[in-house]
């Protein structure tokens, strides 16, 4: 059994909506365990394609049976499930979900970078992650989940 962290995020129609049927089909897949631990959701303003709607934005804890790799095939059905389209990088969406730690891997793939290249950088990740893992270190920067949430530290509603 594994431990990863998700981070999740919608800025369409019912963003709390979209977030929770996401996450109700993760802990019920049998590959997932049932108790997960979620942050609070925080409202954030979105980041690179900026004309657009505000975020809803939090993180999960899972144990978990799936390969890193079948872990991001699985949460790329879900979205797709909720109708996620890929048009623009960065821009709206019904749901993005990232995996951001999966134990101790490093992973550097084309289609998968674990830990998620840009958690660090982002307050919209790092204030929810650091509720629910503050004390686990990240596995390249060999700071814990607190220390980098502060140096991004952003107030977050
Ligand atoms: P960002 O990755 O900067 O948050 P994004 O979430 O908007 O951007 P997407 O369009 O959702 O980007 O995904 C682009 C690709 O990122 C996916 O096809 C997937 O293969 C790849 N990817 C690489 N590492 C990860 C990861 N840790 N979690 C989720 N997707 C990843
Ligand atoms: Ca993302
Ligand atoms: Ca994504």
């Amino acid at each position: 059994m594994a431990i990863a962290y998700i981070s999740f995020g919608s800025n369409i129609g019912n963003r709390i909506g979209h977030i929770e049927t996401a996450l109700r089909i993760i802990r019920t897949n049998p590959c997932v365990q049932p108790s997960m631990q979620i942050s609070s959701y925080y409202e954030t303003e979105p980041i690179g394609y900026t004309n657009q709607p505000k975020f809803i934005n939090g993180a999960a804890k899972i144990g978990t049976t799936f390969s890193c790799e079948d872990l991001l095939k699985f949460l790329q059905s879900v979205e797709c499930l909720l109708g996620r389209e890929r048009t623009i990088r960065w821009g709206p969406r019904n749901i993005d979900l990232d995996i951001l730690l999966y134990d101790d891997a490093c992973i550097s793939q084309p289609n998968l970078q674990v830990p998620h290249p840009e958690m660090h950088t982002r307050a919209f990740v790092m204030v929810p992650l650091s509720e629910i893992a503050p004390e686990i270190t990240h596995p390249i920067l060999g700071k814990t989940i607190r220390e980098l949430a502060e140096e991004v530290s952003e107030v977050l509603h």
